[in-house]
């Protein structure tokens, strides 16, 4: 795809029905255009935020948002939490862990009961693959899919995108490495989709074990030797070995994955001199990424992205709701 195929805010469709979706599932429910719209929109909020501003906006005041998390978070709780009280909207964090689910509760039933309080819109995250879509396609508020097991993360994709596009000055023609656990990874599956989409050339770099067998299918070049598959690139994105999803022998030792697809600086050599580094946290430092990469205050985007988290998840929350705020141009 070109950079033809992109367009530009000004020229969304008319009345501001720019994002015709009731839930934000994945990045492959979206055109290349809806992609622009959310990620225009979050710089307004990064403008907010940057401005230390003691009031950020009321625009979601009166409305209950519940945060549901069937998984452990930092980030993207936090994140989620904070873009909705900056919006002025009373926010409700649900930890799995300490809930229902914990005596057996089905998801459905969880999901059902979570709909009864009315919520007026529900982040959730969940392990199964899948799973957020059954909730939304069973409640009656906009859903927003803050993780489901490999499936996608499609908020982790937005920030990547913004904050490429920031640094780098676009989000288009440009040769993007993605390192390490792919097989498990939906922080690589949902940036595939919107990068791809967007039209930069995107490259896989895995150990065999850990490339996805139908990637062949995902537009991407693979690679197993990471100095190849980082040689010239504009962005190396680093993976963390979610260990957690694994469910055999992937790998020799953390040592040797190290040795052949760590990020040292002397690896990053090879990609162009003014790529950048991202990583989309929790990072297992001196396993895929040295220290003194992921502190580099030049290369390095990775607090960057959790600046982008709190904006594109404003955008988010405030788009999804605004057929349930009647706001102007929205059906
Ligand atoms: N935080 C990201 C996720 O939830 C990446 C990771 O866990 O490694 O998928």
């Amino acid at each position: 795809m070109t950079s033809a195929t992109l367009r530009p805010a000004s020229d969304y469709p008319p009345g501001g029905d720019a994002f015709r979706h009731r839930h934000l599932i994945g990045i492959a429910q979206l055109t290349p255009w809806e992609i622009s719209y959310v990620l225009d929109a979050a710089e307004h909020w990064v403008d907010l935020n940057r401005s230390g501003a003691a009031k950020h906006d009321d625009a979601l005041a009166g409305l209950t948002i519940i945060n549901a998390f069937f998984e452990n978070s930092t980030r993207t709780l936090l994140s989620f939490e904070i873009a909705g009280k900056r919006l002025g909207a009373d926010v409700v964090n649900m930890h799995a862990a300490q809930s229902s689910v914990k005596k057996g509760e089905t998801l459905i039933d969880t999901a059902m009961t979570l709909n009864a309080m009315r919520a007026d819109a529900m982040v959730i995250r969940h392990h199964s693959s899948g799973a957020v879509q059954l909730i939304a396609d069973k409640v009656d508020c906009p859903v927003l899919n803050a993780g489901d097991g490999r499936h996608e993360h499609p908020t982790q994709a937005l920030l990547d995108a913004l904050t490429i596009r920031r640094r780098l000055g676009r989000v288009e023609g440009l040769t993007i490495a993605i390192c390490g656990d792919v097989l498990h990874s939906r922080v690589a599956r949902s940036n595939i989709l919107a990068l791809t989409l967007l039209g930069n050339e995107v490259r896989i770099v895995a150990p065999p074990t850990l490339t996805p067998p139908a990637i062949d299918r995902m537009h991407v070049t693979t690679f197993t030797d990471m100095d190849e598959g980082i040689k010239d690139a504009d962005v190396v994105m680093m993976l963390r070995l979610q260990n957690e999803r694994m469910d055999g022998a992937y790998l020799p030792s953390a040592r040797e994955y190290h040795a052949l697809y760590g990020l040292t600086p002397t690896r990053l050599e090879k990609a162009r001199p003014d790529a950048i580094v991202m990583h989309p946290g929790p990072m297992n430092r001196g396993v895929e990424i040295d220290s003194s990469v992921a502190d580099d205050p030049v290369r390095s985007t990775i607090t960057e992205q959790v600046e982008m988290g709190v904006a594109v998840r404003m955008a988010c929350l405030d788009i999804l709701t605004r057929r349930k705020r009647k706001v102007a141009g929205w059906a």
